[in-house]
C-alpha cells in the first residue's frame, strides 16, 4: 500500500517538475513516506528523518517532508520534535500536495495537513507510464478500515473504509493494461467487504469484470479478512482463469480466546472450515497468512494452539510479527504484556516450524512444469548487469537469468541460454513454461521448456533486457 502511495506522491509532484533522483545530496525535495503498523517501522522512520538534519543544515533550501501513517498519527508534534521538517502530510493529503509544496517553495512556511478528507476516487492513478518497463502494478480499490482489530492502528491513521467506484477502477486497469501492465494486484485492508457499505458491486463481481480485460494476464489481491470470505470469492478461483491461485488469509492466532480479544470476529473452527472449503473448490490453491506472537495475555497454551494451527493448515508461507503497542488501540491498554524475550522466542519457534512446510511445498514442485509471468531479470542478473565492466553489446553473456512468479506466487529464477529457442529475446512480460529443477526455502529454479513456450501477453522487442 505504501509503495502505491509513493507512486501517487511521485505522480502528484511531476507537474511541479520534480523528478526522482538516486542521490539524496542533489535532491531539492525529500519525502519520507512512513508506516506505523508496528513500533519498529515507526522508529525506523524517525531515525531516518533524524539523519536528514545534517543535510538540511548544509542545504537550507532543501524541503523535507514526512507523509503516511506516522505523519497522520503524530501531526504537529513532529514540528516540535524535528525542526528541520518543512511538511507533515497525512494519508488523505496526497492529492493536495502540489498546492502545499508550491506554498512552501514561495513562502517557506512549515505546513501540517492531516485532514481526513481526500475523496477516494481522487486517488485514481495513472502513475505507470509506458516507458518504465514494468509489467506488474498495484491498484487500490479501497482505503481505510472499519474492523478495529484491537491491536491495529490502521483505522486510526487511514480512516473509515471507503471503496472506489468500479468504473474508476476499471478505467485505471484498462489504462494500465494498454500501457503494458500484465498483472495487477488489487489492494485493500479487507477486499472481501469491497463495495458493501456503498452498495457497489461485490468483490467477486468486480473480479469477473476485470477478468474480461483482454490485455491483462493475471489478477492478484490482498488482503482478505477471514470473517468476510464469501463462497462467491472461493468459486472465483475456480472460474476466473486470470485470477492467480493464491490467497493471503491472515489468521493472527490459533487460540480462540486471543482471537476474541483481538476483535477478529471469527473462531478458529470457522476459519478452518473456510480453508477446507477453499481447498475442496481449488485443491492447488496456495494459502499464506499473518501471525502476531506475544499479544497481551498470550499464554504458552495459546501459543501452542498457534503452532498446532500451522501444522494443521500447512501454509505455503507466512509473515509473523512480535506484538507491539500502537497508539489509540484498545490492546495498548491491555494488561499482562508478554516479555520481549518471550516474544522473540515464540517468533523464532513459529518461523522455524513454518520453514519446514515452505521448503517441503517448494520441493514438491521439483519436476513439475509451471507457467510463469516473467517480471524481468533475476536479482543476480540485474546486479551483474549493473557492474561497470559489463556491457551487453560488447560481450554477449552465455546465459541470462530471468525471474517470474507462478500463479501460486512462488518466485522462479530460470536461465535462458543458447540452447533456448527464445535465446536473445527479452522475456519481460511473457508467459513461459518452466520445468522446475531446484527448490530453496524462498524460491525455485528451473529451465525454460524448449518446445512449449506459451506466448500469452506478448510484449517487448527482441534483444536482451539490459
Ligand atoms: N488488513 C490486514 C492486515 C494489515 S496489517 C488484515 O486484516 O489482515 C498487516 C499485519 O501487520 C497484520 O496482519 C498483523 O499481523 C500485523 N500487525 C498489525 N498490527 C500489529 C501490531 N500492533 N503488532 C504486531 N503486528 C501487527
Ligand atoms: Fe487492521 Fe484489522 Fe483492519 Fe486489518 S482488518 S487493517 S488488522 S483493523
Amino acid at each position: 500500500m505504501n509503495v502505491y502511495d509513493s507512486e501517487l506522491i511521485e505522480q502528484a509532484l511531476t507537474p511541479l517538475n520534480y523528478k526522482i533522483t538516486s542521490s539524496m545530496e542533489t535532491a531539492d525535495l525529500i519525502i519520507v513516506n512512513t508506516c506505523s503498523i508496528r513500533e519498529k517501522a515507526e522508529q525506523k522512520a524517525f531515525s531516518y528523518l533524524g539523519r536528514l538534519a545534517g543535510l538540511k543544515r548544509k542545504k537550507p533550501d532543501l524541503i523535507v517532508g514526512i507523509g503516511g501513517c506516522v505523519a497522520q498519527q503524530e501531526g504537529e508534534k513532529i514540528l516540535e520534535r524535528m525542526p528541520h521538517i518543512d511538511l507533515i502530510f497525512g494519508t488523505h493529503a496526497i492529492t493536495r500536495l502540489p498546492r502545499i509544496i508550491k506554498q512552501i517553495e514561495s513562502k517557506r512556511d512549515r505546513i501540517v495537513d492531516v485532514k481526513m478528507s481526500g475523496k477516494i476516487d481522487e486517488f485514481e492513478s495513472s502513475s505507470v507510464s509506458k516507458e518504465n518497463g514494468k509489467i506488474t502494478s498495484f491498484v487500490t480499490i479501497m482505503r481505510g478500515c472499519d474492523n478495529y482489530c484491537s491491536y491495529c492502528v490502521v483505522p486510526h491513521v487511514r480512516g473509515r473504509e471507503t471503496s472506489r467506484h468500479p468504473d474508476s477502477i476499471m478505467k485505471e486497469i484498462r489504462g494500465l493494461a494498454d500501457s503494458g501492465i500484465r498483472e495487477i494486484t488489487l489492494l485493500g485492508q479487507n477486499v472481501n467487504s469491497y463495495g458493501k457499505k456503498e452498495g457497489l458491486c461485490s468483490f467477486s463481481e468486480l473480479l469477473s469484470s476485470i477478468n474480461e480485460i483482454s490485455k491483462l494476464s493475471r489478477i492478484r489481491f490482498t488482503t482478505s479478512h477471514p470473517k468476510d470470505l464469501s463462497k462467491d470469492l472461493m468459486f472465483a478461483f475456480k472460474y476466473l482463469e486470470k485470477l492467480c491461485k493464491h490467497i493471503h488469509l491472515p489468521v493472527q492466532s490459533g487460540s480462540n480466546s486471543i482471537l476474541k480479544r483481538m476483535n477478529r470476529k471469527y473462531a478458529i473452527e470457522s476459519y478452518l472450515e473456510k480453508i477446507d472449503r477453499l481447498r475442496r473448490i481449488y485443491p492447488d490453491i496456495a494459502i499464506t497468512s499473518d501471525f502476531i506472537v506475544g499479544f497481551p495475555g498470550e499464554t504458552d497454551a495459546d501459543f501452542k494452539k498457534t503452532l498446532d494451527l500451522i501444522k494443521l493448515v500447512e501454509y505455503d508461507g507466512i509473515y509473523a510479527f512480535k506484538y507491539s503497542d500502537r497508539p489509540n488501540t484498545s490492546a495498548a491498554g491491555f494488561l499482562e504484556k508478554v516479555s520481549e524475550h518471550k516474544k522473540k522466542d515464540r517468533l523464532q519457534k513459529l518461523l522455524d516450524l513454518q520453514e519446514q512446510y515452505t521448503t517441503n511445498k517448494n520441493q514438491s514442485l521439483i519436476g513439475s512444469t509451471q507457467l510463469i509471468l516473467v517480471e524481468g531479470l533475476s536479482k543476480r542478473q540485474a546486479s551483474i548487469n549493473e557492474q561497470p565492466a559489463f556491457s551487453i553489446r560488447d560481450k554477449r553473456p552465455q546465459a541470462v537469468q530471468w525471474m517470474g512468479r507462478t500463479s501460486n506466487n512462488k518466485v522462479v529464477n530460470f536461465t535462458q541460454d543458447d540452447s533456448s529457442i527464445l535465446y536473445g529475446t527479452n522475456l519481460t512480460g511473457k508467459m513461459v513454461n518452466i520445468r522446475i529443477n531446484k527448490a530453496f526455502s524462498h524460491s525455485l529454479c528451473g529451465k525454460l521448456i524448449k518446445d512449449s513456450p506459451t506466448f500469452l501477453g506478448l510484449k517487448g522487442e527482441e534483444g536482451y533486457a539490459a
